[in-house]
């Protein structure tokens, strides 16, 4: 797991407790998480280039450790079909950035594949105080923000653990598949959560981790954003 000490041990010299979406990706998928392609552009020639190369759809994202929530700070800017959108979504993103907080550190803009939309679940991991590392898991949006329909588990868990929280979910219908919402890939489901566990019980630092959202698709599953927060 070397790349994920490094990361860590990098963030804590520098005096940061929030990894970049750069790092907390590398770090999800050196533990079998996967991850939207990405490469982080530091001026909108090299993200027009990295654009041809990951292929079109592209979603171009703020990468600051002073932005914590991209896109209320005008930091996403999805759906991007040529090098030249490419290049003046990159402006954009930088605009809107310095407009939100002036004194803004800026790391450079991710150009990242864009994953087709899905089914949103959300994968999270938090550091109680009493019960240690505990795993979360949920479907995105008003599935978790209105009807705070959620599982917890206390790491590490196991596959079984896994497919229980996910089962349980009163919204755990739609994930079997309903009218227009195709069928999740369960499993990969249960793989993500089984290697988020692993990641934060090899990783004790970590205080917080956010995958949200994560596409969950009929073959397959896709984490679109990750946080990770250190104690
Ligand atoms: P934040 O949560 O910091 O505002 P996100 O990275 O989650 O930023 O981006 C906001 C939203 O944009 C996501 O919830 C998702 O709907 C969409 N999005 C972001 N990245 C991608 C991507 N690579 N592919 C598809 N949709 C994306
Ligand atoms: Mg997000």
């Amino acid at each position: 797991m070397n790349q994920t000490v490094k990361i860590i041990n990098q963030a804590k010299k520098e005096g940061r407790k929030a990894l970049l979406e750069t790092e907390a990706k590398t770090i999800c998928a050196e533990y079998g998480i996967p991850v939207t392609k990405f490469n982080l552009a530091k001026n909108e020639k090299e993200a027009a280039a990295y654009a041809d190369q990951i292929g079109y759809p592209i979603v171009l994202k703020i990468v600051s450790p002073d932005i914590i929530h991209k896109s209320d700070a005008g930091g996403v800017i999805v759906n991007l079909k040529t090098p030249a959108e490419v290049a003046s979504a990159y402006q954009k993103i930088i605009e809107n950035v310095k407009k939100y907080k002036a004194d803004a550190k800026i790391v450079g803009v991710l150009v990242q594949e864009m994953a087709p939309q899905s089914t949103e679940v959300i994968v999270g991991a938090i550091k109680d105080p009493q019960f240690g590392q505990t795993i979360m898991f949920g479907l995105g949006g008003i599935f978790v923000e209105l009807l705070k329909d959620v599982n917890f588990r206390v790491a590490p868990i196991t596959s079984e653990d896994a497919k229980e929280m996910i089962m349980q979910l009163k919204a755990y219908p739609l994930l079997r598949g309903y009218r227009n919402t195709p069928p999740a890939d369960i499993d990969a489901l249960v793989s993500i959560l089984c290697n988020t566990s692993r990641l934060v019980m090899d990783n004790p630092e970590i205080k917080e981790l956010d995958l949200n959202p994560v596409m969950a698709y009929p073959k397959g599953a896709k984490t679109v954003d990750a946080r990770i927060i250190l104690e």
